[in-house]
């Protein structure tokens, strides 16, 4: 099962639920469990479950090499970039490293066999352990504008016997689809706010569009007003927990401690998370089995 933890902005506490939802797992439930951090451009649920990490390895995408020699300047490999990449000059073609997408496009349709590739580098993925929980994350070459190739490399190492919690990126970009498409279940984490509820209000939006089911967790809910559940009950999306706003949580996050490594009085609020989850996954099977 693949349950992804997303927001529509962030500082939320997105990597806070999905870490202790991996925490609570890995202690109460028997099945294997994996955490994939997918928030390539700041990743940090290492910070938290501060895994031994055993594996590096860079991660590249192909990218055009014009032999000039070979090239006629013909203008139909910028013709089929989508990603305008390519730029023919009257005395040669430009690559655009940084936009180039490595979809091979233009290496197989220019008609002269006049470009190769070569393998750029734009991050590195790192796995090893916390504990029993499988820990996976990417991390984005600084400056590199497409997290996409990176974000599929780590979903790559997605075991189809654990259960695998996804800490997706926050927003509502491309990074985010790439991240949640293939879930099984979203859980959206949001503030009892007028900023919050916008962005859950996009969220959500953009996770129907993918038909994959969803519910919500209001973080420092005894704060701000009664927005998300209104707009939560109008929508019919389950409010799954309410985590209260507390000091000692604060300080928790702020040092680097997750929640359930030391507050146990929260066990009671991530089985419900998670007992709730399950429900409603095979509620989802269940109708689509007919
Ligand atoms: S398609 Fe090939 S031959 Fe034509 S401009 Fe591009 S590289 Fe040159
Ligand atoms: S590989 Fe694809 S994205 Fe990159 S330059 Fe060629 S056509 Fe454009």
């Amino acid at each position: 099962m693949i349950i992804s933890v997303a927001s529509g902005k962030g500082g939320t506490g997105k990597t806070t639920i999905a870490v202790n939802l991996a925490l609570f797992l890995a202690r109460e439930n028997s099945a294997k469990v994996q955490l994939l951090d997918c928030d390539v451009e700041e990743p940090n649920a290492h910070l938290f479950l501060k895994p031994k990490l055993d594996t590096s390895q860079p991660v590249t995408i192909p990218v055009p090499k014009i032999d000039d020699s070979m090239c006629t300047l013909c203008g139909r490999c910028a013709e089929v970039c989508a990603y305008n990449a390519l730029a023919v000059l009257k005395d040669q073609v430009m690559v655009f490293d940084q936009l180039c997408h490595g979809c091979g496009g233009c290496t197989l349709l220019c008609p002269e066999k006049a470009i190769a590739e070569k393998d750029r580098e734009m991050g590195v993925l790192e796995a090893g352990k916390s504990g029993s929980i499988n820990f996976v994350h990417g991390r984005l070459n600084i400056g590199e504008a497409m997290a996409g190739p990176l974000i599929r490399a780590v979903k790559e190492r997605i075991d189809p016997d654990a259960v695998t919690i996804i800490d997706v990126p926050p927003g509502t970009s491309c990074p985010v689809v790439e991240s949640v498409k293939g879930s099984d279940y979203t859980l959206l984490v949001t503030e009892p706010t007028p900023f919050g509820l916008n962005d859950l209000e996009l969220a959500v939006g953009v996770v129907r569009k993918l038909g994959i089911p969803i519910g919500v967790i209001i973080n420092r809910a005894d704060l701000g007003d009664r927005g998300v559940k209104d707009y939560c009950q109008r929508e019919a999306i389950p409010v799954l927990g309410e985590i209260p706003y507390d000091h000692k949580l604060a300080r928790l996050y702020s040092t680097g401690i997750a929640i359930l490594n030391e507050e146990e009085r929260y066990l009671q609020i991530f089985a419900r998370i998670w007992n709730l989850i399950e429900s409603q996954v095979q509620v989802e099977l269940q109708a689509q089995s007919g």
